[in-house]
């Protein structure tokens, strides 16, 4: 058997060691003589699994005390609704920072539901860049300011937090979440979907300052409203149980094999360096983002030729370097080089990339 290197934007490569270790306990965990995936989300070993998973996450991530981590399901997606209906509850009004799709599907939403203003946008240069922001026009009674920290189809990245002042900031780091430490404490609420850089589908985890909970408005379904989850433990319904054991196992591995979120960092801007030093360098190959705002795990490029861009997909496709063809939108290439791809990895397509220029140019 041989894997291939997995460029893919979600879902995404995991950790080898981790889908060992999985593989291993597939049908016994831990002398339980069940499967993971066959347990009660109520029995006692399944307890010590999901808060294994909430404390390891709070450790690497160094979430303050006074911060709840929600395990729930309807993808990063769905907090496009949740929030509104739980936090635009004083003026009724939040800004929103338009980065690319995400941030404007986010948006859409949330103008279903209140005053959503765009204080900033990149589209005009179809999301290439991050734009600068002038707290001068930020509303000033706003009930949360909106952004998409790490944008997964255009490649860009906030390199500075923004200051909001009292208002909460919310971030969707769904592409993000664990390739570098965070401070928490800037933040009213960030969430992420797990399947980019922490499990397989079907977890999206939301850490959230307490005194945001329990403001929901009426019409909040049970299930969108973060008290209900708060209050049980995620538990007031079936958590998805194995996707929470493979994010422990990979928090596992973040902890104990990488060492932390300093040194994923570090790995992870090693690997990008090589990709965008490359970029840098080539005739042929050019990445789309600036470089000031370059994203360390998602990276756009391309050749300037639509029959080229194709042709090395193919090729690349054949090398064992899959799922690198570029979102429709931009067109191209992106390789999505999370947490898990290995340096190799990147080795391995820029070589790849130099070969195929030698032989195009
Ligand atoms: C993938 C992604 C989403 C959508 O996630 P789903 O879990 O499929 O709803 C939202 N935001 C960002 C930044 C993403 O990368």
């Amino acid at each position: 058997m041989s894997r291939v290197y997995n460029f893919s934007a979600g879902p995404s490569m995991l950790p080898e060691s981790v889908l060992k270790k999985a593989a291993a306990e597939m049908l016994d965990y831990e002398g339980s003589g069940q499967s993971v995936m066959e347990m009660s989300h109520r029995s006692k070993i399944y307890g010590t699994i999901i808060e294994g998973a909430e404390s390891l996450l709070r450790e690497v991530m160094n979430i303050p005390d006074n911060y709840k981590v929600l395990f729930l399901q309807g993808g990063a997606s769905t907090q496009f609704a949740a929030i509104p209906l739980n936090l635009m509850n004083g003026s009724g009004k939040a800004d929103y920072v338009l980065t690319g799709q995400w941030a404007t599907k986010a948006y859409k939403e949330a103008a279903r539901y209140g005053e959503a203003n765009v204080v900033a946008s990149s589209k005009d240069k179809t999301f290439s860049y991050i734009p600068k922001l002038d707290p001068s026009t930020f509303t000033k009674d706003a009930d949360y300011f909106y952004i998409c920290m790490n944008n997964t189809i255009y490649g860009t990245v906030y390199h500075e937090i923004p200051e909001t002042g009292n208002v909460p900031l919310v971030a969707d780091i769904s592409s993000c979440i664990l390739s570098t430490p965070l401070d928490i404490s800037k933040f009213g609420m960030v969430y992420a979907g797990a399947q980019k850089n922490m499990a397989p589908a079907g977890l999206t985890v939301v850490i959230i300052r307490e005194d945001l909970i329990g403001h929901a408005r009426d019409i909040t379904p049970t299930m969108l409203d973060y008290k209900t989850h708060a209050d049980n433990g995620s538990m007031f319904n079936t958590p998805p149980c194995y996707t929470i054991y493979i994010a422990k196992l990979v928090l596992e591995w973040i902890k104990n094999e990488i060492g932390g979120l300093e040194n994923m960092q570090k790995l992870n801007e090693k690997k990008a360096a090589l990709l965008y030093n490359f970029l840098d360098n080539s005739k042929m190959f050019r990445g789309t983002v600036v470089p000031e705002d370059r994203s360390l795990m998602n990276v756009p490029f391309v050749t300037g030729s639509d029959e080229l861009d194709a042709k090395f997909v193919k090729e690349a496709t054949e090398q064992g370097l899959v799922n690198i063809k570029g979102h429709r939108t931009v067109g191209g290439m992106r390789a999505s080089i999370y947490n898990a791809m290995p340096y190799e990895g990147v080795e391995a397509l820029v070589k790849f990339m130099a070969e195929f220029e030698a032989k195009n140019a």
